[in-house]
């Protein structure tokens, strides 16, 4: 009977498991290449691993990867798709190209407990965590579908959930992303955003190895970010300021803090002059996203004018600051604000992407 996943262990738990099936612990980094770095997932097609051991294996372990149910891309190349995992739950992972690098936007959960005001994700609530393997496994697929398992790319933790909700799985996905047997990315090259679960943003702190960080502020006072983003009732808009303030972020690098304008409730010069203050003495820049409206989410995009006045208060103030732009044909991609896109809209993963280095 099949038992465990292969995919889900990283390298020192298949050593360990390889040992305790009486085989040496070496060809643990021949097999993590194979499904890792090759994204090969039959033992068949193993071909520097002897016989017996491939049918041991096979009689040991089964390989997961999400399956494709349907591709998408729009007209500027983004590629969305919806992949369906082992207990059939559906989630999504987008390719948004040459923004300048390649970037892959991944989902960390099924659903999302967050509940942001603006989102449809969080109208689905949670349904359950990803494991590592499956947010590897998103990778996986990507790097075959697109034929890119030679070539550099960048990943936004931006699609559907809450990353830091799932800690220890996304921590673990991006140590055996970081394997130098597998597919070596280097955390420079990750993006983490998140709404501030301010006890896993205080370990993230602490982890030797560190994504780049964007923060949900979509706020500028208490009251406004309780009414948007319901985690702020618990960990609030002072506190993750603080915390940002804190995070150890690398010379040259910036905290991203991505601002979706709804009109009438977060867009005045007031909010803008606000939003500048709160980011004193944080090494940050702002990603303004207007919001695209969607049935279902009950606030309205403001009008360009509004947002590029916004964008000048905070620019004039010398905070860093990028609107989403219109342009050709999209289609909707994977969170659940992504899933609100219009056809017109650039999303914010692709958004940020077009903010993450290239080298
Ligand atoms: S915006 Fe992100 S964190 Fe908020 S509910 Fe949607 S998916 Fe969750």
């Amino acid at each position: 009977m099949y038992s465990h996943d292969l995919a889900e262990l990283d390298l020192a738990e298949l050593e360990q498991s390889l040992e305790s099936m009486g085989h040496p612990r070496f060809h643990a980094r021949q097999l993590y290449q194979w499904v890792h770095k090759r994204a090969v997932t039959d033992f068949a097609e193993m071909t520097d691993l002897g016989r017996e051991l491939r049918a041991s294996l096979a009689g040991a372990f089964r390989i997961v990867t999400p399956e494709v149910v349907r591709k998408e891309i729009s007209s500027d190349g983004t590629t969305k798709f919806l992949l369906r995992l082992e207990d059939g739950h559906l989630i999504e992972s987008v390719f948004i190209p040459d923004t300048p690098a390649n970037t892959f936007c991944l989902s960390t959960q099924v659903g999302c407990a967050m509940k942001c005001g603006f989102c449809l994700t969080g109208k689905m609530g949670i349904i359950r965590n990803l494991t590592a393997g499956e947010i590897v496994g998103q990778v996986r697929v990507l790097t075959r579908e697109l034929s890119m398992l030679q070539s550099r790319f960048n990943i936004v933790l931006m699609g559907m959930g809450e990353p830091l909700h799932n800690y220890d799985a996304v921590m673990k996905a991006l140590r055996m992303l970081n394997d130098e047997h597998g597919l070596a990315v280097n955390p420079r090259r990750v993006t983490l955003s998140t709404v501030g679960v301010l006890p896993a943003l205080e370990r993230l702190a602490t982890e030797p190895l560190m994504p780049n960080l964007a923060i949900s502020l979509h706020a500028t006072t208490e009251d406004q970010r309780d009414a948007l983003v319901p985690i702020n009732r618990k960990y609030g808009l002072k506190e993750l300021l603080d915390a940002c303030r804190r995070f150890p972020v690398k010379r040259r690098e910036r905290i991203t803090f991505e601002y979706v304008m709804l009109k009438d409730v977060n867009d005045t010069d007031e909010d803008a002059r606000g939003l500048v203050r709160l980011l004193n003495g944080i090494k940050a820049k702002v990603n303004l996203l207007p919001l695209n409206e969607a049935a279902g989410i009950p606030y309205e995009r403001p009008s360009d004018a509004r947002v590029n006045r916004f964008a000048k208060i905070v620019a004039d103030r010398g905070v860093t600051v990028s609107v989403r732009k219109s342009r050709g044909r999209d289609i909707r991609a994977a969170c659940g604000q992504l899933i609100t896109e219009s056809a017109r809209q650039k999303t914010p993963a692709q958004q940020l992407a077009a903010m993450l280095p290239i080298s």
